[in-house]
């Protein structure tokens, strides 16, 4: 018990030695020394075990901010803004600033689900059997449904068998891309994306 009392006392004691009332009192420097306390020099830098770190842009939305991206070994361990960046200067909003948690979260999909016709159940495709589909049955929707006049004799060239959808991530020149080559290549009349920035 007189061990235990001893013990406590002791740690008041330490504490109050490293309180920096008293240690301004004694002379220390409010703004240096006074300033530190053993919790704040056991504190370590969040990054300090980043071996490396690279730079990449957010993927949510076409304002492309720029982030930092902090690895140990292949792990990563944290994304932050880049301050070199003249579009966000190290900013991010909630949603990039999320972006460690989205790209670690174990529920993650990485890999293609796709479910046939009239299936009950999805199984998982490599992207590339993925991209190739799409791309055969645009082409086999297209042919099929190319419509080159009206009735009428109206010259249409158009397909309204297949729409796009884009996404937020896409800018304005990836855009434009897109509507030259689905409107002027294929014929397509329902283009849409989901944000306009
Ligand atoms: S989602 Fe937020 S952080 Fe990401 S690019 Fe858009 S504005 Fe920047």
């Amino acid at each position: 018990m007189a061990n235990e009392r001893q013990g406590v006392w002791g740690r008041v004691r330490a504490g109050l030695r490293d309180w920096s009332v008293p240690r301004q009192l004694r002379g220390e420097d409010a703004l240096g020394a006074a300033a530190e306390s053993a919790d704040s020099r056991r504190t370590r830098p969040r990054l300090e075990e980043a071996d490396r770190v690279g730079a990449s842009i957010c993927p949510y939305c076409a304002v492309g901010c720029g982030q930092l991206i902090y690895a140990r070994g292949d792990e990563i361990i944290h994304v932050e803004g880049d301050p070199r960046s003249p579009i966000n200067r190290g900013t991010l909003c909630p949603k990039g600033a999320a972006t460690f948690g989205w790209l670690s979260n174990p529920n993650r999909l990485t890999t293609v689900k796709y479910r046939a016709p009239g299936a009950d159940r999805w199984e998982e495709r490599p992207l590339d059997w993925a991209m190739e589909r799409i791309a055969q049955l645009v082409k086999r929707t297209r042919d099929e449904t190319f419509v080159r006049q009206l009735p009428d004799g109206t010259t249409v060239n158009h397909t309204l068998a297949i729409a796009e959808l884009g996404g937020a991530t896409l800018d304005n020149e990836e855009n434009y891309l897109l509507k030259k080559l689905l409107s002027g290549g294929l014929g397509m009349v329902f283009i849409e994306n989901q944000a306009r920035i």
